[in-house]
């Protein structure tokens, strides 16, 4: 069979991965030299691919999963797993007015008004019967509603489980009780498009001996691969604030399949949108979350003073930490702040502790000796910032989240600097999830949900929103895809 090849320039890629662009393959659906076929084929088995394959398996297509990595799950396995909804039946026992307008309008403002408003509608709109599906998946849920760390407003949800495996253990289950398949060490290269069709037909993968595999895909194609905030090469190049940076990602968030996607003419946006959370300062090896509920720590930074206020916005936030002496903060909490941790979250606490990586002291003034900052004014400090709580008002930075003082010993302080999180920018998609061409037109065969698109939020990611973002479009994809002829 001829092999027709083209090489596409990506005019409008940001990344300078597109400049090693290699040149790809056209090749029909019915290609005989496909190693197997299915109906469709997912890429990446974090939330987003494990929510298109429960919902492929629902619709029972025939579906295979290929995942780069020896386990699955991706970043969702190791995210704080905050999930945003508005969510009245929780939300109003603790008096918290909320509405997927108000979850919408929230998201839209914090991210500068980057985000294209039909996505950000379908995430707020669908959020909450999205967590009634994970439900009706097995995954559980913590009773109430909180506050993540530049979450902006009390409606993330906790599952029952440590991290993201609430969610992935139920959704894998689910799916393979489908017949759906999974492939680990699998990694996605290329993807083939029909020319005479315009339409994505396969793609081929290196497998776990090395040999180089082709699947044919009848319906189509699903990008699940997450971002790329591994890639401090690509992140750095976008934004050099962000060299020697550590991440919080896991090794294989590195932006894989934008390059065969912008190939074969997918349009980027918001690629120079990264976002940062408290993470790891260089040399250190247990990342804290002594911030996970913002309504439980003050920031301080290395002469003890509070800089910013703690309720704020994700890019707020990373821009004041970075501009203290040497990026460092720490955060501060309570005995109270500690045992609201999620079990899994304060594991990770306690093992910093132990290395020495984070501090606990029965006084103040002891933590902040141990913590290298002066007694003095970490005492002043905490007292001042009380007051505020019992006042309700901070003339000082302006805070509105008031709700619990730093007053029960022991204290904690977590070490941190400001570590690579997510990157808002990928591939641009539409109301259904497929990828949109740089000629603005729906590049058929092809989807993609969760970090590997851009265009949901905008500037800056709301705390809480990532989660419910891979869920919401991963089915949105997963129901499309099936659906296609
Ligand atoms: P999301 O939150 O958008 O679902 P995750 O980071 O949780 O993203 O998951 C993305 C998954 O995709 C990870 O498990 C990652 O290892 C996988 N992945 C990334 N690149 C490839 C690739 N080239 N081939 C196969 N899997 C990949």
């Amino acid at each position: 069979m001829e092999i027709k090849r083209r090489r596409f320039l990506s005019a409008l890629t940001l990344s300078p991965i597109a400049v090693s662009t290699p040149l790809f393959a056209a090749e029909s659906q019915d290609n005989p030299n496909w190693d197997e076929s299915y109906d469709v084929v997912i890429v990446g088995s974090g939330g987003a691919g494990l929510a298109a394959a429960a919902e492929c398996g629902q619709a029972k297509v025939k579906t295979l999963v290929l995942e780069k990595e020896s386990v699955i799950g991706g970043n969702t396995r190791i995210t704080g797993g905050g999930y945003n909804a508005c969510d009245p039946q929780e939300q109003e026992k603790l008096g918290i007015q909320d509405s997927p307008a108000l979850h919408a309008q929230q998201t839209l403002e914090a991210g500068g008004f980057r985000g294209n408003p039909k996505l950000v509608t379908i995430l707020a709109d669908k959020a909450p019967e999205t967590l009634a599906w994970l439900k009706s998946k097995g995954v559980e849920f913590r009773p109430g509603t909180y506050q993540i760390y530049g979450g902006l407003y009390p409606r993330g949800h906790a599952t029952v489980k440590p991290a993201g495996l609430g969610y992935i253990e139920a959704l894998q289950k689910s799916a393979e009780n489908e017949g759906v398949k999974f492939r680990l060490q699998s990694k996605v290269t290329r993807l083939f498009k029909d020319d005479s069709s315009n339409r994505v037909v396969g793609l081929e993968y290196i497998d776990k001996r090395g040999k180089h595999k082709k699947v044919g895909a009848k319906k189509a194609v699903i990008v699940a691969t997450g971002g790329f905030s591994a890639n401090s090469e690509l992140c750095s190049s976008i934004d050099p604030r962000l060299e020697g940076l550590t991440t919080t990602n896991h090794p294989g968030a590195t932006g894989d399949l934008l390059d065969p996607m912008i190939s074969i003419g997918a349009a980027t946006i918001g690629m120079d949108y990264i976002q940062c959370v408290p993470g790891l300062v260089k040399g250190d090896k247990n990342r804290t979350s002594f911030v996970h509920k913002a309504e439980n720590f003050i920031f301080v930074n290395k002469d003890g003073q509070r800089f910013i206020p703690e309720d704020a916005n994700r890019a707020v936030l990373c821009e004041a930490v970075l501009n203290q002496r040497d990026k460092i903060c720490f955060p501060i909490i309570d005995q109270k702040g500690m045992d609201a941790l999620p079990p899994g979250q304060r594991s990770n606490c306690e093992k910093a502790l132990k290395a020495g990586e984070a501090y606990e002291a029965p006084t103040l003034e002891e933590l902040a000796k141990k913590m290298g900052v002066p007694p003095e004014e970490l005492v002043k400090t905490v007292n001042e910032f009380n007051e505020f709580v019992k006042n309700k008002k901070d003339p000082k930075l302006g805070r509105k989240l008031l709700v619990n003082t730093i007053s029960h010993p022991p204290f904690y302080a977590g070490r941190n600097s400001m570590s690579v999180h997510y990157t808002m920018g990928g591939v641009k998609i539409n109301e259904k999830a497929q990828v949109v061409g740089r000629d603005g037109k729906p590049i058929k065969g092809l989807y993609a949900a969760g970090e590997v698109t851009g265009g949901v939020h905008g500037t800056n990611r709301v705390g809480g929103n990532a989660v419910a973002e891979i869920f919401v479009f991963g089915r949105i994809a997963g129901q499309n895809a099936s659906a296609e002829r």
